[in-house]
């Protein structure tokens, strides 16, 4: 169980960040959600997270933002006690073909990202140092291990995450602290709200599906618990068989 424990997730206010934070809720932890949605989307988040008899909390904060998420780190340390669990899960899409793609939708991507998933891990290090245990979970993609036509920036974000979750990993192992990534397929979200309609796209999935937010968050759950006590530096694909 999480009971007592602090999870910050980012991204927490749709999709999979959503999903997972209910997950995590349900099992007792406390939770922060860090979005850019309008308040109101929010508040309807926290509302259904505290009914599951948890505190929880939205922050509307852009986690490219390396000293404003400073900041907010050491305000949730304050207020919740601790952090205990790191979910990275904000991203974003601006595809487009390498010979059209802009330079700014190719930083935006980045930024977001990969830049955003670093804030959030340097600024949590000290505090997981200092309390000698934290687990951390990064959103990578399988468009990050193979590679997508038309997503160029959002591959090499997501490549970019591999790197730093294995990095991470092998810096923080002696402090008590676990570090893992998932990599989701073609997962049904606002994200991929265009793509659900394409049957051809649902064809090359082996499942003959696209996932559920719900399968990824038991993924994610399953890292941030204790129950992956011994894994960490891993990559695991939830993706109906798409990266085989
Ligand atoms: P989603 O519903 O769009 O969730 C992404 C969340 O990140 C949104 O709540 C978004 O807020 C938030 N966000 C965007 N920019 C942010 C920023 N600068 N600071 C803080 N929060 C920010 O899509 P999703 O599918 O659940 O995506 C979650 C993660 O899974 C992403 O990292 C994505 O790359 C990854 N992923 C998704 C799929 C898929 O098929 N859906 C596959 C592989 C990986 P706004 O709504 O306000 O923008």
């Amino acid at each position: 169980m999480l009971n007592g424990k602090t999870a910050v997730v980012t991204g927490g206010g749709s999709g999979i960040g959503k999903a997972t934070a209910l997950k995590l809720a349900a099992d007792g932890a406390n939770i922060v959600v860090v979005h850019m949605d309008p308040e109101e989307k929010a508040a309807a988040v926290i509302e259904e997270i505290e009914a599951l008899g948890v505190k929880a909390k939205a922050i509307r904060m852009d986690v490219s933002d390396f000293s404003a998420v400073e900041g907010m780190i050491g305000d949730i340390v304050a207020e919740f006690g601790s952090i205990d669990i790191l979910i990275n899960c904000a991203g974003i899409t601006k595809d487009g073909l390498i010979a059209r793609m802009k330079e700014d939708q190719f930083d935006a991507v980045i930024s977001v990202n990969l830049k955003g998933t670093f804030n959030m891990i340097r600024h949590c290090t000290p505090v997981f140092m200092k309390q000698k245990h934290g687990t951390i979970v990064n959103v990578s993609s399988v468009s990050g291990l193979i590679g997508n036509p038309g997503q160029a920036n959002y591959s090499t974000s997501k490549a970019g995450v591999v790197g730093l979750t294995k990095s991470t990993a092998k810096e923080l192992v002696s402090r008590g602290v676990r570090c893992n990534a998932v990599a989701p397929g073609f997962i049904a979200t606002d994200m991929t709200a265009n793509l659900s309609k394409n049957n051809k796209l649902v064809d090359m999935i082996p499942m003959k599906r696209m996932g559920t937010a719900d399968e990824v968050a038991d993924l994610i759950f399953f890292l941030a618990s204790d129950a992956s006590s011994y894994i960490t530096g891993e990559i695991i694909k939830v993706d109906g068989g798409v990266a085989i």
